[in-house]
């Protein structure tokens, strides 16, 4: 086999490409920042737990052999609802890559105490709205400032939720009202920013098997009440939501912005299939 057959064999889906993953120390994130590294992308996991992005980092240096060792990764801390570290984020990866060619804004929480319209406290309204959507919002803002001061166009992919898109069978009014409003955002950016090369997508998973819904989960019923809602009949994978991830993330993605990329196993799509 020639040395150019073995060299195309090992390109990756992202190569050459500098991608910083919000909520990269767990889950989607996680998950994203291997995959996205394993394609040959160089990496920023940015997490307000730096512990968790420093492991990240070091499980991608365990997972991605010696021929992939040009490669980079590196974890920095980054609270997506405080603008000046965002800002910071984004200025040292271009320091240290430079340029920016992917911003995955996924950092999100579900609050506990997130509830319904009479029980939801404010404090938690404007938690969740700071980090969900201002944090999108911030993240959106510096890496199109990074994009336009590149000259390189952008890919942006913002993580939503199938309640943004259709509500919630549980109460938990700031989560849904912050995931519906990212997926207003994005696309209101996806038009505007079109003709500069920058795409800009909506990510919708469907409930998965993560620390963050499972901890909120936490009776048989509450968990039934959501199965009986999926079609695939199984709460989704986050290596599946990252895999989607890496398609819009990629080349083979673009002619498509401005979408509501749902990953849901046919949950958006049911009227009801219970048994
Ligand atoms: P997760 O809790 O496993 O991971 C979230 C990560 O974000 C953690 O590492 C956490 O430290 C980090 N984070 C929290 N607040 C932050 C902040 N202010 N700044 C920076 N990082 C912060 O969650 P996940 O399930 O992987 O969720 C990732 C995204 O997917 C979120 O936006 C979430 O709303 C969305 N989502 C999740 C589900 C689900 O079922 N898990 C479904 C739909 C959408």
């Amino acid at each position: 086999m020639s040395i150019s057959k073995v060299v195309k064999d090992l390109r990756g889906r992202l190569d050459d490409k500098v991608c910083i993953i919000t909520g990269g120390g767990s889950g989607i994130g996680f998950e994203a920042s291997v995959l996205f590294a394993r394609e040959g992308a160089d990496v920023v996991v940015a997490d307000i737990n730096l512990k968790a992005a420093e492991a990240t980092v070091e499980r991608i240096k365990e997972k991605i052999g010696p021929i992939h060792v040009r490669k980079h990764a590196i974890a920095m801390k980054c609270d997506v609802s405080k603008e000046a570290e965002v800002k910071k984020v984004v200025e040292d990866t271009l320091k240290e890559f430079g340029k920016l060619d992917v911003m995955f804004n996924n950092a999100g929480i579900m609050h506990a105490h997130d509830d319904n319209v009479l029980n939801t406290d404010e404090k938690v309204w404007d938690l969740t709205m700071d980090i969900n959507l201002k944090g999108v919002w911030f993240g959106c803002k510096y890496a199109i400032e990074a994009f336009r001061r590149k000259k390189n166009g952008g890919n942006i992919i913002n993580t939503a939720s199938f309640v943004g898109l259709m509500g919630a069978a549980t109460p938990q009014l700031a989560y849904t009202a912050s995931k519906g409003a990212v997926i207003a955002l994005s696309r209101e950016l996806a038009v505007t920013h079109a003709r500069e090369n920058i795409r800009v997508n909506a990510l919708c998973p469907g409930p998965l098997r993560t620390p963050l819904l499972m901890n909120y989960l936490d009776t048989e019923d509450k968990i039934n009440r959501r199965l009986v809602h999926i079609p695939i009949g199984r709460f989704g994978e986050p290596i599946e939501v990252a895999n989607a991830a890496l398609f819009l993330a990629s080349d083979e993605s673009t002619y498509i912005t401005g979408v509501e990329f749902k990953v849901d196993g046919g949950l958006t799509a049911a009227y009801v299939t219970p048994e």
